[in-house]
């Protein structure tokens, strides 16, 4: 190939073709053969009306395969799901920046202040979007590496955040989820709050709290934990992680109070795996990307789950690692 190309400089321009070709041929499988790449991840197992945040959602699976596969349209009137929210999915504005160092590639939902339903809590140990309406999280996302861990038990102090949310708010109790039949699933894991006794507590608020069915967290959900911190205890890598809820599967709650706790029909959950803490996001960056339902029929593992960011924006609605460019962005969420 070497002695080739010098002895005719064209040939050059002909190896570039064909590799120009080989990329267009690609691109073409991958937009015509994966059918599923424009749909929430549910679409690849089972999708129920509890899987979406929006009618719309509902009404792209409804219409992407033939006859009712999922059963989504009861009525037969053509429309899915036509109990969700009808709107479709929109983001607020970025009114605040942060510098925790938990939002360094982004604010997945612009979460601040004003909203109650994307309100931003910020603490040493991590970042989450919270919920007013549902209440319960939207969002988390924290760094997961060496500095965060030691030999701290698990402090197993379930409460209510208290000063985390503004008067008005529900706070959320430990007894809210007695006999629920769901875990108090936890976003940020204690497991990756090992250094100090107060990191792990902060983990142990309600607002990091969320209804999960057990056969999740103690199964997929637990063994991705688990494999994330393999990464950084055994190959000293540093993760960058976002995890979250959506869907609607039903309340929770004490039968004496009016406020309940949404359960979400699935979880997902972003990672990005860096070098270094202070590595910067590249092309060639690992990120693993999961979505699974919040179930008790459950594949045992996550890598059944294994979706693209660009799907899990379609289904939440969110911009992922927003702080990273644009072209960066579009190689590491589609792949
Ligand atoms: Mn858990
Ligand atoms: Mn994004």
């Amino acid at each position: 190939m070497q002695r080739l190309t010098n002895v005719y400089p064209q040939f050059r321009w002909f190896k570039l073709s064909i590799a120009t070709l080989i990329a267009i041929i690609i691109s073409t499988c991958d937009a015509t053969g994966n059918l599923y790449a424009s749909l929430p991840p549910c679409a690849d197992s089972y999708c129920d009306c509890s899987d979406f945040a929006s009618q719309a959602l509902a009404q792209d699976v409804l219409n992407a395969f033939e006859d009712d596969y999922y059963g989504l349209d009861k009525d037969g009137n053509g429309q899915a799901c036509e109990h969700l929210p009808q709107t479709d999915l929109t983001l607020d504005r970025a009114t605040y920046f942060s510098n925790s160092e938990h939002l360094t590639f982004g604010n997945p939902s612009n979460a601040a202040q004003d909203n109650p339903d994307n309100f931003l809590i910020e603490r040493e140990p991590y970042a989450l979007s919270y919920n007013k309406a549902r209440n319960v999280l939207n969002w988390a996302s924290w760094r997961a590496d060496q500095r965060w861990l030691g030999s701290v038990d698990r402090q197993n102090d379930f409460r209510p955040d208290g000063g985390g949310l503004p008067k008005g708010f529900y706070q959320v109790m430990p007894g809210d989820y007695r006999r629920s039949g769901y875990d108090r699933g936890h976003m940020v894991p204690s497991g990756d709050r090992t250094l100090a006794p107060r990191d792990n507590s902060l983990t142990f608020l309600m607002t990091n709290i969320f209804p999960q069915a057990s056969a999740n967290n103690r199964g997929p959900w637990r063994e991705l934990e688990q494999y994330g911190r393999d990464l950084v205890q055994q190959q000293g890598k540093a993760l960058y992680v976002i995890g979250g809820i959506y869907g609607d599967k039903g309340k929770i709650g004490d039968q004496r109070k009016a406020e309940k706790v949404t359960v979400p029909g699935r979880v997902w959950k972003v990672i990005v795996v860096l070098d270094h803490v202070e590595d910067d996001i590249t092309p060639r960056t690992p990120v693993i990307a999961v979505d699974m339902p919040n179930s008790d029929r459950i594949e045992a593992d996550w890598q059944a789950y294994r979706t693209t960011v660009d799907r899990i924006e379609i289904a939440t609605g969110y911009d992922l690692l927003s702080a990273v460019s644009e072209d960066i962005q579009a190689v590491i969420e589609s792949r």
